[in-house]
C-alpha cells in the first residue's frame, strides 16, 4: 500500500497514519516529524528550517524533497508507506511521482480527511506531541493516562510552537493556497478518496479503510 494521507494541519493526518502503519505492518512517513528531528539537531538547516515552521509557511521544496526521498529509500518503506504530510503543493506531488515512477512503483491512492476550520482551531489548541516518539495527544479528547507523559513511552508532551493561534490561521492559509489544489490533481488522476474527518478516531480510520477497500492489504 502506497497512501498518501491529505488534510489541513489538524485534520488527525497523523493519528490516522499511525494507527494504519500499525494495521499494515508499513511506516508512516511524516514530513513534520522529518523536519522537527533537523530542527532538533540545531544545525543551519535546521535553523533555517525552523525559520519558515515558526511562521506558518512551508519549508522550501528541496529540503523536504531531500528528506522525504531518503526516508522512502529505507528498507522498511519498500513494502509500501503512509505519507503524512507531504506533498503539500503541486511542485511536491509531481517530483513524488516522478521518484516512483523512475522505481517501477506508483501510489495506490490519495485520501483527503476532511474536518471544517472550527473543529480544526479546538483539534490543535488542546493537540500535544510526545518529545520522543511523535505520538499526538489531545487535553479533552485523546487525554494521556498521566497527564504530560506519553502512554507508549513515557516520553514528555509539550505543545508544539507552531500550534499558537497566529500560526495556525496561518497554516490554513497555506493550506487553502498551496496544498488544496492537490484534491484536484489526485481527482484528475482518479486517486483521490474524500473521507469524513470528524467522529471518533476508530470510526474515521473505518471510512479511511473503506476508501482504500481492494487495495489495501488485510489486516494482520
Ligand atoms: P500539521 O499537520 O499540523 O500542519 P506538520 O507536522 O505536518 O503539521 O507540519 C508542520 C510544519 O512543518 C508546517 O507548517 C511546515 O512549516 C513544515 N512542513 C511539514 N511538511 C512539509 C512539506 N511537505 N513541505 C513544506 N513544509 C512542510
Ligand atoms: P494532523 O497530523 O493532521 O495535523 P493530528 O493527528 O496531530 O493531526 O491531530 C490533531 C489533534 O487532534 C491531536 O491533538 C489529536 O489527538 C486530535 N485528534 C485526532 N483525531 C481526532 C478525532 N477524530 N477527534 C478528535 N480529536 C482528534
Ligand atoms: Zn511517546
Amino acid at each position: 500500500m502506497r497512501l498518501v494521507l491529505l488534510g489541513p494541519p489538524g485534520a488527525g493526518k497523523g493519528t490516522q497514519a499511525r494507527a494504519l502503519a500499525t494495521l499494515w505492518g508499513i511506516p508512516q512517513v511524516s514530513s513534520g516529524d522529518l523536519l522537527r528531528t533537523v530542527v532538533r539537531e540545531d544545525s543551519e538547516l535546521g535553523r533555517e528550517a525552523a525559520s519558515y515552521m515558526d511562521r506558518g509557511q512551508l519549508v522550501p521544496d528541496e529540503l523536504v524533497l531531500k528528506l522525504i526521498d531518503e526516508r522512502l529509500r529505507k528498507k522498511d518503506a519498500r513494502k509500501g508507506f503512509i505519507l503524512d504530510g507531504f506533498p503539500r503543493n503541486v511542485m511536491q506531488a509531481e517530483a513524488l511521482a516522478k521518484g516512483l515512477d523512475k522505481a517501477g512503483l506508483k501510489l495506490d491512492k490519495a485520501v483527503a480527511v476532511i474536518v471544517p476550520d472550527e473543529e480544526i482551531v479546538k483539534r490543535i489548541s488542546g493537540r500535544r506531541t510526545c518529545a520522543k516518539c511523535n505520538a499526538m495527544y489531545h487535553v479533552a479528547f485523546e487525554p494521556p493516562k498521566k497527564p504530560g507523559v506519553c502512554d507508549k513511552c513515557g516520553g514528555e508532551l509539550y505543545q508544539r510552537e507552531d500550534d499558537a493561534e497566529e500560526t495556525v490561521r496561518e497554516r490554513l492559509k497555506v493550506f487553502a493556497e498551496a496544498t488544496r489544489p492537490l484534491l484536484d490533481y489526485y481527482g484528475r488522476l482518479g486517486l483521490l478518496e474524500q473521507v469524513d474527518g470528524v467522529g471518533r478516531t476508530d470510526d474515521v480510520e473505518k471510512r479511511i479503510l473503506s476508501a482504500v477497500n481492494g487495495v489495501a492489504p488485510p489486516p494482520n
